[in-house]
């Protein structure tokens, strides 16, 4: 960053602190000798995924979106949902605040999240994405679930209200 008051390309710094998310620096122009404060943000494209074999790639919203869109399709939920879930999810992703994630721990937050909004949705991407051991044990999923004797019609009437103004406020973020 150029020197604010001389507009010299140069400067040394002289502080140099965590804040938030980014970090703070102290500069002092090495022509004029005049001081200002530098604010670094983390860039957001730094995440990687840690597959099963130990390969790191990076993190695509977009391959995550689409994994989300087959689990919902032609389930009725609103429009615009599997964006809203990728934003929501993809935002944990970087809350956790760090710059490697295994892709079990994705997969995990996928299927929380698809469990509480639609049981088809959840199966179908926990039979796609989670290693079941075997057959039985999705069906130990499918079962348990039914034993909630919820039907995947009631449930998204059933979708807790405060959980509304957050899928509204992602979709208008969605938006932009
Ligand atoms: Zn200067």
């Amino acid at each position: 960053m150029n020197c604010p008051f001389c507009g010299y390309h140069d400067s040394k710094v002289i502080d140099s602190r965590d804040a938030n998310d980014g970090v703070r620096r102290r500069r002092q122009c090495l022509q004029c000798d005049s001081r200002f404060t530098t604010y670094e943000r983390l860039e957001r494209s730094s995440l990687f995924v840690i597959k099963k074999d130990g390969r790191r790639e990076e993190f695509k919203r977009d391959k995550l979106l689409r994994g989300i869109q087959i689990a919902f399709q032609k389930r009725p939920v609103p429009a615009g949902t599997p964006d809203t879930l990728t934003d929501d999810i993809e935002t944990e992703l970087y809350q956790l605040g760090k710059t490697e994630i295994p892709s079990g721990t994705i997969g995990d937050i996928v299927m929380s999240s698809l469990k509480k909004l639609d049981h088809i949705a959840y199966i179908r991407y926990a039979s796609i994405y989670r290693d079941f051991e075997d057959i039985t044990m999705l069906k130990e999923e499918v079962d348990s679930l039914a034993g909630h004797a919820v039907t995947s019609a009631d449930q998204l009437s059933l979708l807790p209200v405060e959980e509304l103004p957050v899928l509204h406020k992602t979709a208008r973020r969605a938006r932009r």
